[in-house]
């Protein structure tokens, strides 16, 4: 699709973006306006099931009623005050986030990628001064084809070439070693390691579910040689993949938990690391902080976006209609469609090797009014927002099986 079959008003939005702004993504041809739910209206008054949830950062929905009262309520009292003085929504949410998490302390940031940098510099800390690890030798062991975030840090450690080839010098102390094999990270542990960072599911790779067991055993792992267990469940994490966490799939047990995205309910960037005394503790004052980090709008958002996905049962709607879109999308033809793979509502189809282009699929679900994104070309992500109604899963089942259907090579 190019910008030939784009309404003036479209065409002006698009414009504008390419003329000012830097060219670091490659979005769909579709200027979105209003959202409702799990839909959403084009400029030109197109509806659009939302089959991507910024990334999972929409489960509860757009435009949540409560969410929109919460927003209306604090906007009107009080925004931010930051961190030098306390705030009468910060306490009350990281009270309900621990709790919900069955850990101790949280320590509020903004973006996901921010989450991870406090988790590693806190891995390093809990490495220096309980572990003794000599000062600066710190490793953390990381998974191939991980995605943490973009900082120049985080880069570091990704093993994507475009993400970090211009962008070095890196970082070093961290160690990659293969996703889904527990056996590569106890070989990988050295005594100057202090954690392991991993996601439950690997979402930008394209959806990698690990074996059976995986979670279990790098638990086990983790704590056989006392390093942190981290999980980065900024995706996957609050109902996303059919359970709160994707990691109470199994027995795993993290030490710390990071989390982003689905945490402020679409409305607010709000992330978090989230953890036990032992470890929490360690932190000073001045060790770490961020001014818009805990800030009384972010906090009072979190705490009503929490509060749906517990009241609506996300989780439990996510695992069910999760198995029925697997399941109604078991019989594509094979010659295009090499896998379906997921957990609860975070699922992918890859497209086999010579079927056609990812963004081509995408293309044709979007003419058809629904919007999902490819993930390195062979792979398209579906994951609408968690309060969807079954209707309009039957709907997505069925335009995925029509654009599925043939080849792209068969399409043109
Ligand atoms: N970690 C994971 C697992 C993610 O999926 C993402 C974003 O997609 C991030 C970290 C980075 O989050 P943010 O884009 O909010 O910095």
């Amino acid at each position: 699709m190019t910008n030939q079959y784009l309404t003036p008003e479209a065409k002006k939005n698009i414009d504008l973006a390419d003329k000012y702004g830097a060219h670091n993504y490659h979005p769909l041809q579709v200027v979105i306006t209003k959202g409702e739910a799990e839909w959403v209206w084009d400029i030109d008054g197109k509806k659009y099931l939302d089959m991507l949830s910024a990334y999972s950062a929409v489960n509860q929905g757009h435009c949540h009623p409560k969410m929109q009262e919460t927003l209306l309520a604090q906007g009107q009292r009080l925004t931010l005050s930051s961190r030098a003085f306390h705030n009468d929504q910060m306490g009350p949410w990281l009270e309900q986030l621990t709790s919900l998490c069955k850990m101790d302390k949280a320590l509020p940031m903004n973006t996901g990628a921010e989450a991870v940098e406090t988790a590693i510099k806190i891995a390093r800390k809990w490495g220096y001064l309980v572990k003794g690890v000599p000062r600066h030798k710190a490793e953390i062991i990381v998974c191939d084809h991980n995605f943490h975030g973009r900082t120049t840090t985080i880069v570091s450690f990704s093993s994507e070439p475009q993400y970090k080839d211009d962008f070095g010098p890196y970082c070093g102390g961290f160690r990659a070693i293969p996703f889904g094999d527990a056996q590569a990270l106890e070989k990988a542990i050295t005594p100057n390691t202090v954690g392991f960072l991993f996601e439950p599911i690997q979402g930008e790779a394209g959806i990698m579910v690990p074996p059976v067991g995986y979670l279990e055993q790098i638990s086990a792992i983790c704590k056989k040689h006392n390093i942190l267990c981290m999980a980065d469940e900024i995706q996957t994490g609050l109902g996303r993949t059919g359970k709160l966490f994707a990691y109470q799939y199994e027995n795993c047990q993290p030490d710390l938990l990071i989390l982003g995205k689905a945490l402020g309910g679409s409305y607010y960037p709000i992330s978090a690391v989230v953890g036990y005394n032992s470890v929490m503790d360690l932190l000073k004052p001045g060790d770490h902080g961020s001014t818009f980090g805990g800030n009384s709008l972010a906090c009072a958002l979190s705490r009503t976006a929490l509060k749906i996905i517990q009241d609506e049962k996300l989780p439990e709607k996510a695992f069910e209609l999760g198995k029925k879109f697997r399941e109604s999308l078991a019989d594509l033809p094979k010659h295009v469609v090499k896998e379906v793979r997921g957990k609860g509502l975070l699922n992918a189809i890859e497209i086999q090797p010579n079927a056609g282009h990812g963004r081509f699929f995408s293309e044709q679900l979007q003419a058809r009014g629904l919007l999902a994104k490819e993930t390195h070309d062979v792979t398209i992500r579906f994951a609408p927002p968690l309060v969807m109604k079954e209707d309009s899963l039957n709907f997505a089942i069925s335009v995925i099986k029509e654009v599925f259907a043939k080849t792209q090579t068969e399409w043109q």
